[in-house]
């Protein structure tokens, strides 16, 4: 097999249509017909040939083609892209229509969605504690490992046992841990979702998701819904999105190594700074033998610690010099975010971090300036 940092600049070359070599921005939401081949939409077999000939950017159009081949070859699956992480979960909840849905910690915007199925559909919600004792054949069992927004583990293995011993689906949300990190096809997934906005996009200018399959009529079935639930990746978003996979495992390697050199840092230091640090929180922390077995490329760029106050979780992010003071993660620069900001079910005193690409070093030493300053004004 091709290794991923081949494959991250290789695995769409069989989509060129021109001798360019950066593929080239395609703004057009309409393509001309060939007149050589005019074949009516009635007559078609499948929807494979507006792959090759688009025919209207929200069925598919050049560059999100070439996203879904490169997916498709390092996400070892069949992969469809969509507008946005939200919109790809929304896209499997209306191909697999389950009854039930089973939740852990997780991001807020997927929780969100379930809430919506259950108003309008009746859809009910349990628990993953929940699996042996409710689930049923067809249903979802959502597992997202590393979890948003603490960045620690949960056993994927166990889960997916425990859901296919009732017949239900799992679809593992692998955001934080896309490979090299965690392969979630080894750890049991049936389905496995990454919003393409964090790691995959790294700049925090665009947003898109993708689901991956194994099965290729069911990808054949997300790619038709698509058309009509409107949700296809935008053109311009398409083009940056494989440009910023290009450099792809640079980036998440040395992000990933960064923040388990700052939580090692805060770790070893959290007694100096006690009279604001609480916790720390991240997969590198955890002593469980799972984790290791499930993160073999690394322990992922994002963890979490609470302070121990609210106010301290207001000043804390003023005081740091290369730290944005944003939601969202991914992206090459480092970002702390006061979590309640965004998250109405989270502790409150939670900050979650997202560490970039920056010399680790230069981010110790500015996470070490705010917490001790902070600590001296206790
Ligand atoms: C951000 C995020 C999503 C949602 O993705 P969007 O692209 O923002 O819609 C889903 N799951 C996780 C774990 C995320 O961090």
């Amino acid at each position: 097999m091709t290794h991923l940092g081949t494959s991250l600049i290789h695995a769409d070359d069989k989509d060129n249509r021109v001798s360019d070599v950066a593929p080239p921005i395609n703004v057009s939401t309409t393509y001309r017909y060939d007149e050589t081949d005019l074949i009516p939409w009635r007559e078609r077999e499948n929807l494979d040939f507006m792959e090759k000939k688009p025919v209207y950017s929200r069925l598919a159009h050049p560059n999100a083609t070439r996203l879904e081949s490169l997916f498709s070859e390092i996400l070892e699956g069949h992969a469809v892209i969509y507008s946005s992480g939200c919109a790809a979960f929304y896209a499997a909840m209306v191909h697999y229509n389950p009854k039930k849905i089973f939740m852990g910690q997780c991001y807020h915007g997927l929780r969100a969605i379930a809430n919506i199925m259950t108003r309008n559909y009746g859809v009910e919600q349990y628990t993953l504690d929940d699996i042996e004792k409710y689930a049923q054949e067809g249903d979802i069992v959502e597992v997202e490992s590393p979890m948003n927004p603490y960045g620690t583990s949960i056993d994927i293995k166990s889960i997916a046992e425990k859901a296919h011993s009732k017949g239900a689906i799992v679809l593992v949300d692998s955001t934080f841990a896309p490979p090299p990190l965690q392969y979630a096809w080894d750890l049991g997934a049936d389905v496995v979702l990454h919003s393409a906005t964090k790691y995959f996009g790294g700049h925090s200018d665009l947003l898109s998701g993708v689901i991956v399959v194994k099965d290729e009529e069911v990808c054949k079935k997300l790619r038709d819904d698509r058309i009509y639930l409107g949700t296809n990746v935008g053109n311009l978003e398409s083009y940056m999105l494989l440009r910023s996979l290009r450099s792809y495992e640079l980036r998440i390697l040395k992000q990933s190594e960064n923040a388990t050199k700052v939580v090692e840092f805060l770790n070893l230091n959290k007694e100096r700074f006690d009279k604001v640090l609480k916790e720390v929180y991240h997969s590198s922390l955890q002593k469980e033998a799972f984790v290791k077995k499930q993160l073999v490329g690394g322990y992922g760029p994002v963890f979490s610690m609470s302070l121990q106050t609210i106010d301290q979780c207001k000043k804390f992010p003023g005081k740091l010099k290369y730290f944005h003071h944003a939601t969202s993660l991914g992206g090459v620069e480092s970002l702390v975010e006061w979590r309640a900001m965004t998250d109405p079910y989270i502790d409150q005193t939670l900050i979650r971090v997202s560490i970039g690409v920056e010399n680790a070093d230069d981010l110790i030493k500015d996470l070490e300036t705010a917490l001790q300053e902070l600590h001296n004004g206790a």
